[in-house]
């Protein structure tokens, strides 16, 4: 993630909730927010806890002991425990909210819910970083990337995948499905592909509070990321039009209280949603003035034009966004790639 978003006028309006304990608040009847530590840039992940006698579970945190504490200890305020828990639901399958689950699922017996195309993903990180992993390296290297780069980056996967746990036996649900737990609650999931291509927006039916993931955030921008193509996939996968497409349905939908992966809660979605989509439009015009001014490029070119130099954990989150905005252009009609040796060039038309 995690460009500054540009200040819009107005903004959403942050909601805190009533505080139960350190890490505990209620943001809406029955509904707890716990922030837990994750060890990344962005801070705390906001896990969801669907109170009654069959709680519901949204996202997990990375794996790790601080995570695991942060967790239990903030359900010992709301006088719960990590083995009520009957049903955990993802959001998407990346490591601060999916990472845990295993855990979670050992210690309670729960089930356990992704969007149907994480399910392989989740049941074996390690097979499908491995099945990945080539298809990374060469696209970074047609991106125009030194070998030394390309060798960092790798290990920097390796590390990533350290921070998930494979947790074999998740159920996949998607766009329609209804997931009932918390008294009786029904959670309405919609699929919103784009920051990953697992975000689902989990709808609490009768109350306008929808759990958002990281597919919108109050102020953080989330990035559109990469992502290998899905066994079954007929057409490659392009999160930045996905995303757009997504924002779009969320922006539609009637909403009291947006509750987000990261950050405060908040009202105001339809405006967020908007304000992201101009913020992605501005940088696809962006990426075009540079080809016109300096192209053809290769995508590293391009990325260090728009970003400048970025550390290495970085490298992916850029070039998702040069790449997204590449691909919108090139439907378009305004950008042209020319496939070359030993990196591809793009060029304004
Ligand atoms: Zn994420």
């Amino acid at each position: 993630m995690d460009a500054p978003a540009a200040p819009d006028q107005g903004g959403p309006v942050l909601v805190e909730g009533r505080r139960l304990g350190d890490r505990l608040f209620e943001v809406a009847e029955g509904v707890w927010r716990i922030p837990i530590p994750t060890g990344f840039a962005v801070g705390d992940v906001n896990l969801y806890w669907i109170d009654g006698p069959d709680p519901v579970l949204i996202d997990t945190g990375v794996i790790g002991e601080s995570s695991w504490e942060a967790l239990t200890g903030a359900l010992r305020a709301g006088g719960r425990r990590i083995e009520d828990v009957r049903t955990l639901v993802l959001t998407h399958h990346h490591a601060d909210h999916a990472g845990q689950a295993r855990r979670i699922r050992e210690v309670s017996g729960c089930e356990v819910r992704v969007r149907q195309r994480g399910v392989r993903r989740l049941s074996d990180v390690e097979g499908a970083a491995e099945a990945d992993t080539p298809g990374v390296l060469a696209f970074l290297r047609r991106g125009g990337f030194s070998p030394e780069t390309i060798r960092l980056f790798e290990s920097l996967l390796r590390r990533t995948r350290r921070m998930m746990q494979s947790c074999p036996d998740i159920l996949g649900i998607d766009d329609g499905d209804v997931v009932t737990g918390g008294g009786g609650r029904r959670l309405r999931v919609h699929a919103r592909p784009g920051h990953s291509s697992t975000d689902l927006v989990l709808e609490l039916e009768g109350t306008g509070v929808l759990m958002t993931g990281d597919h919108v955030l109050p102020t953080i921008t989330s990035n559109p990321t990469l992502e290998g193509p899905e066994p079954g996939d007929t057409e490659p996968y392009r999160a930045l039009r996905a995303y757009r497409e997504s924002l779009q349905r969320t922006e539609a939908m009637a909403c009291t209280l947006a509750c987000p992966g990261h950050e405060l809660p908040f009202q105001g979605l339809a405006d967020r949603c908007r304000s992201l989509r101009n913020h992605q439009d501005r940088r696809i015009r962006e990426v075009h003035r540079i080809l016109q001014r300096q192209g053809p490029m290769t995508l590293k070119e391009v990325s260090l034009a728009l970003f400048g130099r970025v550390h290495t954990f970085e490298i992916f989150l850029t070039l998702s966004e040069v790449v997204g905005a590449l691909d919108i252009l090139e439907s378009e009609g305004l950008v042209a790639v020319d496939h070359a040796d030993p990196a591809d060039r793009f060029r304004a038309i």
